[in-house]
């Protein structure tokens, strides 16, 4: 068999199709949840991967940057979370690795606090601010996701680090979502079992 040379990751077309109708400014957390509820929902509905979107902003202008969701299912690459998704987009429209570089503050908003994998994602990504609607093992005891060993103190590394981080936006409407899907019989796709 060749070695592979590349790789390569879409949104999926559900997504594609609304990207230019996406509001360009989002001033407020409130209204960058909604916008990532609102994905997220969709994306399991639509089968493209887990119940989970995320979305890159600038923080001092509300102008969105990216847009992304879960796409392990779609792409067959399990490092496809809506974080890592969302954040590569930033990079490549801004055609730089750190988007902290000259200044940037930009935040990535995601609707729950990143899994293990993401939050080294999140720290090496270059944003200055994290924004989730929440943390916890609910998120685990409603979907069966297996978030990883998150350290206790994920939040103050960040801090530490100089990322801000915000918890709680649209708590309740962000676990409506992973209710809905955790009473769906959609495929739990981590790579330790529930794998059909
Ligand atoms: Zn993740």
């Amino acid at each position: 068999m060749p070695l592979a040379s590349a790789l390569s990751a879409s949104l999926p077309s559900w997504l594609l199709d609304e990207l230019d109708d996406l509001p360009a400014v989002l001033s407020t957390a409130e209204d960058r949840m909604d916008l990532v509820n609102a994905l997220a929902d969709r994306n399991w509905r639509e089968g493209s991967g887990g119940p989970f979107a995320a979305i890159v902003v600038d923080t001092a202008t509300g102008a969105l940057v990216s847009a992304g969701v879960n796409v392990v299912l779609a792409s067959g690459l399990s490092s496809m979370h809506a974080e890592v998704t969302t954040l590569s987009l930033a990079q490549t429209a801004l055609g730089r690795w750190d988007l902290g570089a000259g200044g940037a503050d930009l935040e990535l908003v995601v609707n729950w606090r990143p899994c293990v994998m993401c939050y080294g994602s999140t720290m090496w990504s270059g944003v200055r601010s994290l924004v989730v609607a929440g943390e916890g093992p609910l998120l685990e005891e409603i979907t069966g996701f297996d978030e990883g060993p998150v350290v206790a103190d994920w939040a103050e590394q960040f801090e530490s680090r100089g990322i801000r981080v915000s918890i709680g936006t649209r708590h309740d409407e962000a676990v409506a979502v992973f209710r809905a899907y955790g009473d769906s019989d959609s495929i739990v796709y981590n790579a330790r079992g529930a794998v059909e």
